[in-house]
């Protein structure tokens, strides 16, 4: 398996040397030349392998037709090192749990929770940064080389990748994060980390500041070269593709799945790389009904597939919202999807992202046949979720079924029950635990979340943070000082 770049003006590259890559050359994202194709035989047999040997053994079967260069035993051994009851909290890995009462069982086939949010991290990221940090480590071993991954977070996504980086042989992480923004949870699992390769920088500033810090050090290639400076962001083809792999052990778990019935998805989305794994899981066969996209107040995506606009918004229409990890002005995974909707038609999809985006910060595909595919032939609808229907759903959800949820997964549940179809279960994504939000929960329900085993007191450890001003030049100088 190649990959291409959705721009269509880069070399075509095998899956190792994307990995350590961010962005194509060209400015495009990486895809594979072609999605690998399962029969209904094959989906039968990663069904038995997923039940009987677990998920580790799942995702090798479905990353083996994407991965060429790592030897077939090696890629096992990743597999079974990531995906870990240990790590994850239960066999399963990513258990199902069915909202079930009086109301939901005459309605339709079965609405259910899928638990992607008990890796160390407590969300959803941790299911492909876990794997990532492996990859890398060995990817790295095997060239002798080393990297310093930059990044910036507002809260999960930091702190799902220095928990799969710390202690990796060969990583530096230097994760810069707006000063005092983040949650106090949240700050403490990141903080608290000691490890000698890890380094978190709070800026005295907002996340744009620390996202321009990244790109104005990135842009320097000199510097780039000199520190081998990498990312781990969301357009990392390795993240998409280790999420691909819970789509089919969602499905595995249903009665519906040993007689090839129907599932549909709602995945509560920011910047289109959970909901991207969920169309390329359907491209490869899973037979997926819908593809349900969950916005809050910052609706870009909502928009587009209602009405085949795209408008990229700016800093000061993007909302502070109480699912904040859903807050973007714009969705950094969606050029991938546009480019299969445009039949891969490179050139266009340059237009689109490259010229349009650029000169006019939208672009419209209304009038395009492509647009009416979106939901026709691909699956995809959509649905947004504001900060009162936010707190009414987890409300109701705790009422009705006794269970809480975070405020992203509330969002998914709402849009969910917009979007029911007889007779096909739905499974709503749980991207993260109610504690990593506590202050909404307690405006919800009056009472704060409960606190899962392990994270008692973590506000209270040592902590470990440089605060350093919105200043390029310092941060190239700190990260120039450790990264050796
Ligand atoms: C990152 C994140 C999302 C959004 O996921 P995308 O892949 O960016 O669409 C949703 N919920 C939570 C809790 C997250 O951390």
């Amino acid at each position: 398996m190649r990959y291409l770049s959705t721009r269509g003006h880069a070399d075509r590259k095998q899956f190792c040397e994307i990995l350590l890559e961010g962005l194509a050359p060209d400015g495009g994202l990486y895809l594979p030349e072609q999605y690998p194709v399962v029969d209904a035989v094959t989906l039968a047999a990663w069904r038995e392998v997923y039940l009987k040997q677990g998920y580790a053994d799942l995702a090798f079967e479905i990353l083996s037709l994407y991965i060429d260069d790592i030897p077939a035993d090696d890629l096992r051994v990743l597999c079974r090192k990531t995906y870990t009851a240990a790590v994850f909290g239960s066999p399963e890995i990513v258990p199902l749990k069915k909202l079930q009462d009086a109301a939901t069982d005459a309605a339709q086939a079965g609405f259910y929770l899928q638990a992607l949010s008990n890796g160390p991290t407590l969300a959803f990221k941790d299911m492909a940064m876990q794997l990532l940090g492996n990859l890398f480590e060995y990817e790295l071993a095997r060239r002798n080389e080393e990297l310093n991954i930059l990044g910036a977070t507002s809260g999960d996504t930091g702190s799902a990748a220095e928990y799969a980086m710390r202690g990796k042989k060969g990583v530096r992480v230097f994760m810069t994060s707006p000063n005092g923004r983040m949650s106090p949870f949240q700050q403490a699992q990141m903080f608290s980390l000691l490890d000698e390769n890890i380094h978190n920088i709070a800026i005295d500033g907002v996340f744009d500041d620390c996202q321009d810090i990244v790109k104005a050090v990135s842009n320097d290639l000199a510097f780039k070269r000199q520190y081998k400076i990498g990312t781990v962001n969301s357009i990392n083809w390795a993240r998409l593709m280790a999420q691909v792999v819970y789509y089919f052990a969602g499905y595995f778990q249903l009665p519906e799945s040993a007689t090839g019935g129907k599932v549909s998805f709602t995945v509560p989305s920011g910047n289109f790389g959970n909901v991207c794994a969920g169309h390329v899981a359907r491209m490869m066969g899973l037979p997926v009904h819908q593809l349900v996209v969950a916005t809050t107040e910052n609706d870009v995506l909502d928009e587009f597939f209602r009405t085949g606009f795209y408008r990229v918004r700016v800093g000061a229409d993007t909302h502070e919202t109480s699912s904040p990890s859903m807050d973007i002005s714009k969705a950094s995974n969606f050029e991938r999807f546009v480019f299969d909707l445009l039949g891969r038609d490179a050139a266009q999809t340059a237009d689109l992202f490259g010229r349009q985006l650029s000169d006019k910060g939208f672009f419209d595909l209304s009038a395009h046949t492509a647009f009416q595919q979106a939901a026709t032939r691909y699956g995809f609808v959509s649905g947004k979720s504001t900060h009162s229907d936010r707190l009414q759903t987890i409300r109701e959800t705790f009422q009705r079924f006794g269970t809480v949820v975070d405020t992203h997964t509330a969002d998914g549940v709402k849009v969910a029950r917009e979007h029911l179809t007889p007779g096909v279960p739905m499974l709503v994504l749980e991207t993260a635990l109610p504690i990593k939000f506590a202050a909404t929960i307690e405006e919800a329900l009056g009472r704060p979340p409960e606190r899962p085993p392990g994270f008692d007191g973590i506000e209270a450890l040592p902590k470990r943070v440089k605060i350093m001003p919105p200043n390029v030049a310092l941060i190239k100088a700190y990260v120039a000082e450790h990264a050796h």
